[in-house]
């Protein structure tokens, strides 16, 4: 199958949270061949639907054509699992327009923060902004995901540093008014490795209400990933110098599931997989210098971390649940979606 919308995707997950028993499905950030496949074998190994994402700073690394064609790839070698490709932080509607280019099936505006992606933006900046790229995006049958309300931490020089969580009426508003299909809500997770120092506070009553008010609409939680000592241990073991720092924990991403998320984005326990087992291959192996010879067990590493995810998030076992569409068939669905919003 070809490159699925995201919106089919999540669409599993918003009917199996209605009917139960609820299922996220986790979007791993990609820049490289490696991390493309360990994500790819981990989903094959729990038959679980998945959504691959890159963010700017990837597009940058890697060369957007390079992970053109690392997507294309796994889709033709993993023809029974349905890949969203996901453009994560994009910050203005020219962004947007090269990744919808490249053939991504689904982009990120985060009109929370100025194009810098630095900055906090205010509210009719965010409408402005965020309207625009999911105007352009529909034309294509590509599904979209806003963002309100700031999270905490910094990562791939993205985000302002504060925590401002979502206001659950505003939300009602900025749904109205910009047409997204998938909303990133600001409910006290942080981005980056070092996120909390003690356990954080996960704003539950936040998530209910924003699911009850905006029932249609994927909820979506950045800053997920939940920074396993165990890994911070392996780094600081062969050589490396982390501070003891506290991401959220699976059980608190369980219960926001069971609340109605839909989507759980983790980049930095693949990050720290891949140099825990780096640093611990260079440490044991000092004579050895073939790159293949190392980042074979990174791939590895990072797979074990994704397959440990889809199986806490429930995505496990869910291929078969996710209604395959087209670009085409969302391109009608958008026509035909009742317009909602106030021009
Ligand atoms: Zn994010």
């Amino acid at each position: 199958m070809p490159l699925v919308p995201m919106r089919a995707i999540l669409q599993a997950s918003l009917d199996a949270y209605r009917k139960g028993p609820p299922f996220a499905v986790g979007a791993y950030n990609i820049n490289n061949m490696e991390q493309m496949q360990g994500i790819m074998l981990a989903a094959n190994k729990t038959q679980s639907p998945i959504i691959v994402q890159a963010s700017r700073g990837a597009l940058k690394y890697a060369d957007m054509d390079y992970l053109k064609h690392l997507m294309l790839a796994a889709v033709e070698l993993n023809p029974a699992i349905p890949i969203a490709m996901h453009l994560d932080h994009g910050n203005s509607l020219d962004t947007a327009k090269k990744a919808i280019g490249l053939g991504f099936t689904s982009v990120m505006i985060d009109g929370s923060l100025l194009e810098d992606g630095k900055t906090a933006s205010d509210y009719e900046y965010n409408i402005r902004v965020t309207k625009e790229v999911v105007d352009y995006a529909r034309k294509f049958g590509v599904t979209t995901e806003g963002e309100l309300g700031t999270l905490g931490g910094i990562e791939d020089g993205v985000g302002s540093g504060k925590i401002h969580l979502t206001d659950p009426d505003q939300a009602v508003d900025f749904v109205k008014k910009t047409g997204v299909d998938a909303l990133a809500v600001a409910i006290g997770t942080s981005h980056g490795a070092y996120k909390f120092k003690t356990e954080p506070k996960i704003a539950f009553d936040i998530v209910e209400k924003i699911r009850k008010k905006i029932p249609d609409v994927f909820l979506v939680s950045h800053g997920s990933s939940s920074v396993p000592h165990e890994l911070i241990d392996i780094i600081n073991k062969y050589g490396g110098n982390m501070q003891k720092t506290m991401g959220v924990p699976l059980e608190s991403l369980k219960k926001a599931i069971a609340l109605g998320i839909n989507k759980i984005n983790v980049d930095t326990d693949g990050r720290l997989a891949v140099t825990a087992a780096i640093r611990k291959f260079f440490a044991e192996n000092p004579d050895k210098f073939d790159p293949r010879d190392y980042l074979k067990p990174a791939r590895e590493a990072l797979a074990a971390v994704i397959e440990e995810r889809m199986i806490a998030f429930g995505t496990a076992g869910h291929i078969k649940d996710v209604k395959l569409a087209t670009l085409e068939d969302m391109k009608a669905f958008y026509i035909k979606k009742p317009e909602t919003r106030n021009q």
